[in-house]
């Protein structure tokens, strides 16, 4: 029985670090709608820079980064070049596959594994797919 989901969960590779210090490396992304890909244009910082978009987009749909369950501009604004990298690739994968979740195999005896893209950025976790003996 499968459910549509709609909210998937990431670990960021280094971490969001709060003005206390304080740091969080896991949290929750929802599905875009097609207003949040919309509403952002409307924005005056968007207007004036374009790369602002990504930043209100992610700020939209990060439900939770840490124990920050509401999530603003100026948290994603604060994170580090390789977490707004991955949550973009993250974002990608979520909205386009329904999944965090993909298959690779394995170049020398062609298993096919299934990876969390959500654990990519702590710790790369494989394993052997059981959709693959379906096919
Ligand atoms: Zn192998």
């Amino acid at each position: 029985m499968e459910t549509l989901r709609t909210e998937f969960d990431f670990t960021l590779p280094r971490g969001y670090v709060d003005n206390e210090g304080n740091l969080y490396k896991n949290g929750t992304m929802r599905l875009a709608n097609a207003i949040d890909e919309i509403a952002p244009l409307r924005d005056p910082r968007v207007r004036a820079n374009q790369a602002y978009l990504v930043i209100i987009l992610l700020s939209r749909v990060i439900t939770r980064l840490g124990t920050i369950t509401d999530v603003t501009p100026k948290h994603v604004e604060g994170l580090f070049a390789s977490d707004l990298a991955y949550l973009q690739k993250f974002y990608r994968q979520i909205n386009e596959n329904g999944t965090s979740q993909f298959s690779v195999q394995c170049p020398s005896c062609s298993t096919e594994f299934e990876v969390d893209f959500g654990q990519l950025g702590g710790e790369l976790q494989a394993i052997p797919s059981t959709s693959s003996t379906k096919r």
